[in-house]
């Protein structure tokens, strides 16, 4: 079921948005050479529980952590371990806040030192196409209509897209309805309307998106080796076009 956000619903979700994009703020200085996943984890939760906020991830569908922490290949849900981040890895956080019941998430891709060309374009389009995405999550438009927007971009790329996750409404729960998907027909789908929060977060590959999932039911990885890259924000979807919750205050 779908819900529409009152404003006063839209004010919380923009606290618990803003410490997300606290969190990535916080987070980005740390990710070098040598720091392990785990460690990565352990400080985005005490940080994100310094604000007043709970980590939305924890315990959530069974995952064990605060944040996702995916690497290279690891398309999603990277559980925080022992890993030691490489110079020239890509890694993407995905950090989830809770404030008095209200959720924000985002995910982000981060290279470690000096990454390669190609996962430079990698991360540059990607990000690129997130906010195609949220260009096209306007009233009056439909969910499709944001999933056209991305895979057109993707495809003028050479880019592939993993169909498998979508990205999803948010509010008291940090996945609601509706899905949306990061590809997709114009005009079709759900109509947007005002007061609907949803988080966009399309996963890209430069080659095959094509995946497996690990045993534990909730890790992906590429069935080539090829690295994927994954932006995204929760936006509220208001009659003067889409709002950043996650993103830099200035921003909205
Ligand atoms: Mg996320
Ligand atoms: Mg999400």
């Amino acid at each position: 079921m779908v819900t529409y956000k009152s404003p006063r619903e839209i004010e919380l979700l923009k606290v618990a948005g803003n410490v997300v994009y606290q969190t990535h703020q916080y987070i980005k200085p740390f990710i070098k050479e040598g720091i392990t996943t785990k460690e990565i984890d352990r400080l985005c939760e005490e940080f994100i529980r310094s604000k007043g906020c709970t980590p939305s991830f924890k315990g959530c569908e069974g995952f064990p952590n605060a944040v996702c922490t995916s690497v290279n290949d690891c398309v999603v849900h990277g559980v925080p371990g022992d890993y030691k981040l490489k110079n020239g890895d890509i890694i993407t956080i995905d950090i989830g806040a809770c404030y008095k019941g209200y959720h924000g998430d985002s995910g982000w891709t981060y290279a470690v030192g000096d990454i390669s060309e190609e996962d430079k374009l990698l991360l540059k389009y990607t990000e690129e196409a997130l906010y195609e995405g949220i260009k096209a999550a306007k009233v009056g438009n439909r969910v499709g209509d944001i999933g056209y927007a991305i895979e057109q971009y993707a495809l003028a790329h050479d880019m592939d897209i993993v169909e498998e996750f979508v990205g999803h409404g948010v509010g008291t729960d940090v996945h609601e309805d509706p899905q949306v998907p990061h590809y997709g027909d114009k005009g079709t789908g759900m109509l947007l309307k005002e007061g609907m929060v949803i988080a966009i977060e399309p996963m890209l590959s430069m080659h095959s998106a094509e995946l497996y999932i690990l045993d534990d039911g909730l890790t992906a990885f590429t069935e080539d080796g090829s690295n994927v890259a994954q932006y995204e924000h929760t936006i509220a979807i208001t009659k003067d076009g889409p709002i950043i919750l996650t993103g830099d205050d200035s921003n909205g």
